[in-house]
């Protein structure tokens, strides 16, 4: 027996398998994680392909040295789609296998341990006494129960242990039963016409449920789950990011008791290994999970729900630059599970393809219980200020917090934007204060009284004079989230103040604090980024005002439009979700651009008819496919060098019928003290690119290709 290995190195000329023999008596398969001798020393892999070989005769074969695991940790078809993904996103597969296996995954281990409080013990009012206070009163409790209920208990039990205060047993769990809750709600003609239409379609059927905010998709999804499990599958429900949709968890959790399992980044490396084996084994039967769920290793996968699809953390930055979705469509090709693309503003991709009759559609096109869509006014900014009103709100939008506040109501206020002040600039010689790393504005962030770049963290203290011609007359422009907050205390000093950006929240808890806190009305005014736009459901809140609309829509990126009129439809979505209507004011400089002003109707059609067009004309996805090719190097002139010659690598893909812009500097020409340069290549997916952009890949001139590209910066 012979079997092909790929090695978990990244070098050029190794992006291939490596033959080794199977000693007689090894058990090896398909997907087992093996040691095998390399070059001089040892490397792990994954065993990709197993071979009989009919009388090996003499062999200058190496022999694998041990398996790793007592099953595959991989399954034929995820060897398979890693060798996809190598192909389909230029790296080596060893990176897409790397990407599929949790890291420090260890071995399956179902038991748990339970602490029990020993002896006496009354020191000194501590944490760690209070901890076993609690322990006494309560009895033995298991350590992770403990720990999610006082995460900042962990060293004290610790210590407690040490100190032999406590005793640890590992326990067999048997699980809970598991159980389907009944839905409380009888679903809507719409509902009940989506759920339908996805029970009854074939096996590998994709879908795009087109619903507006609150028309109650994720009752679909629920519907479409209990129906994988009465066929006895298991489904897969992906979420952008676990931590900003507790509301949407907690759904599943309570309709399917028992049977959820998340997945996400903040899980410890022993609930990560328990929940892959647990999916493994088929103890779990549903996953809420972020982008890297979609490699578990479920046993038999039937529905993958994809939550707010057209959100870009479904995109993989690194290694593997994956999309979930295609990965999401390859599994719906290769194993016929069935896919729901879930958005109310689906990316122009899929719903380009669901207009074409490619995937299936189905739209929701009216919110549950007869709840209007809350009415949008857009206020021009440059009026307010010719009108002589220099604050950052417009005289609508204070007008309506007021009201709302005076009647007990809360309201969200939005600014894509961290920090109090975006640029910092000086009014004598005009210069704005720039990261020394990078070709970027330094952000003023009031709470540490620092000057941050949000490209690279550096920071400093602001100067109090200009560093370039030494006046003090320095100012600062660009309201963030930090000024909001600051104003909204001006106007309305007795409004409690709640502020939500990536500074304020990085925990899941975080995050969890801040929604139930919101929902419980502990706050009146919630200032935030728009990461707190989608998915949470706030029957309080009756205005939702949008700072500033327009800031991304001055950015040298095709997807502007896009990405405006998400932001837009989204946060409006947060209002007017409970009994009371709702409104919005959306603040612009450019109050007559497209996405704004179709986003202030919610009329995606009328938004998507004028966007697909303009892809169209300048040939953009899903017209056709791009790769960023992009250099960077400490010294400008290598960077330009080498991107001139990467641009003269793919140049003759213009015979190809493909488009080669550039070579041009990047918009962001500098970052970390490196120089970038890029070169877009627009067109079609052929065997040419690949073996162009190959070539290039394991150039000398480290080039980073990005497939599908979400950031052009
Ligand atoms: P979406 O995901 O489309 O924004 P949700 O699924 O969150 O919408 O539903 C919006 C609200 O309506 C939720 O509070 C949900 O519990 C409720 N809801 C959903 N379906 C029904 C129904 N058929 N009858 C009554 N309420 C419903
Ligand atoms: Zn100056
Ligand atoms: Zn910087």
């Amino acid at each position: 027996m012979v079997a092909d290995v790929v090695v978990d190195r990244v070098a050029r000329g190794l992006d291939r398998a490596w033959t080794y023999l199977v000693p007689p008596g090894m058990e090896v398969a398909k997907g087992c994680r093996v040691q095998v001798p390399f070059g001089r020393g040892r490397a792990q892999g994954i065993v990709v392909d197993v071979q009989e070989v009919e009388n090996p005769g003499p062999s200058r074969l190496k022999a694998i040295d041990r398996v790793s695991d007592t099953y595959p940790a991989l399954s034929p078809l995820m060897v398979e789609l890693g060798q996809w993904m190598a192909r389909e996103y230029l790296c080596f597969p060893s990176q897409a296998y790397k990407a599929m296996l949790p890291r420090g995954l260890g071995h399956e281990d179902p038991t748990q341990e339970l602490i029990e409080a020993v002896g006496s013990r009354n020191k000194r009012a501590s944490r760690r006494q209070t901890l076993w206070n609690v322990l006494q009163e309560r009895g033995p409790l298991l350590k992770e129960r403990i720990l999610q209920e006082m995460p900042d208990m962990a060293e004290p039990l610790r210590s407690l242990v040490r100190e032999g205060a406590v005793t640890v047993t590992q326990v067999a769990l048997p699980s809970a039963p598991a159980s389907v809750n009944p839905s409380p709600f009888t679903l809507t003609g719409e509902q009940e016409r989506a759920v339908s239409l996805i029970v009854a379609s074939a096996p590998g059927s994709v879908w795009l449920l087109e619903g507006v905010t609150g028309s109650g998709k994720t009752e679909v999804y629920l519907k479409a789950i209990e129906d994988a499990l009465r066929a006895g599958a298991q489904a897969l429900v992906m979420v952008p990011e676990i931590a900003l949709t507790p509301q949407t968890v907690m759904r599943f959790e309570e309709r399917f008791a028992n049977m959820v399992g998340l997945w996400h980044s903040g899980l410890s490396a022993g609930e990560r290994t328990k929940t892959w084996h647990d999916v493994r084994t088929g103890r779990l039967r549903i996953v809420v999970g972020v982008r890297s769920s979609v490699f578990l290793p479920f046993q038999n996968l039937g529905l993958i729900v994809m939550d707010e699809e057209h959100e870009s953390t479904y995109k993989q930055e690194e290694h593997p630059r994956y999309h979930t979705r295609d990965v999401a469509l390859w599994l719906a090709q290769q194993s016929g599970l069935k896919v729901i693309l879930g958005s109310a503003t689906p990316s122009l991709e899929t719903a380009f393809f669901a207009r074409q009759g490619v995937i299936g559609w189905i739209r929701l096109t009216s919110r549950v219980g007869s709840r209007a869509l809350p009415p949008v006014s857009v206020v021009d900014m440059r009026r307010e200020l010719q009108e002589g009103n220099r604050s950052i709100f417009s005289r609508e939008l204070q007008e309506a917090v007021s009201r709302a506040l005076a009647q007990d109501e809360q309201v969200i206020l939005f600014l894509n934007r961290r920090g109090y002040a975006s640029f910092v600039l000086c009014r004598d010689c005009g210069k704005a204060i720039e990261c020394p790393r990078c070709a970027v504005t330094l952000t003023y962030h009031q709470q540490e009284d620092s000057l941050v770049c949000h490209y690279c963290s550096y920071t400093m203290k602001p100067p109090a004079a200009c560093p370039a011609c030494h006046s003090h007359k320095i100012r600062y422009f660009g309201a963030g989230t930090e000024r909001v907050v600051e104003e909204v205390g001006k106007l309305w000093p007795t409004a409690r103040v709640a502020r939500a950006d990536r500074d304020t929240l990085n925990t899941r808890d975080s995050y969890y604090k801040l929604y139930f806190d919101f929902v419980e009305h502990k706050a009146d005014v919630l200032v935030g980024t728009q990461m707190i736009a989608k998915g949470m459901d706030f029957p309080n809140v009756s205005v939702v005002g949008i700072v500033a609309a327009d800031v991304a829509l001055h950015l040298p990126d095709f997807r502007r439009s896009e990405r405006t009129f998400q932001l837009m439809v989204q946060a409006s979505g947060r209002t007017g979700r409970g009994d009371k209507p709702g409104r919005v004011v959306v603040q612009a400089y450019d109050p007559e651009h497209f996405a704004i002003e179709s986003a202030s109707t919610h009329d995606y059609d009328k938004f998507y008819r004028q966007e697909i067009e303009f892809r169209q004309e300048l040939q953009y996805p899903p017209f056709s496919n791009l790769w960023l090719l992009e250099v960077a190097d400490p010294l400008d002139n290598t960077a330009q060098q080498n991107i001139r010659k990467v641009a003269d690598m793919v140049k003759g893909l213009e015979a190809a019928g493909c488009e080669i812009l550039g070579p041009v500097p990047a918009p962001l020409p500098k970052l970390r003290e490196r120089y970038r340069y890029h070169v877009l290549v627009k067109g079609p997916k052929c065997q040419e690119v690949a073996e162009a952009l190959a070539l290039v890949e394991q150039s000398e001139f480290s080039c980073r290709i990005t497939v599908d590209p979400y950031y052009m910066l």
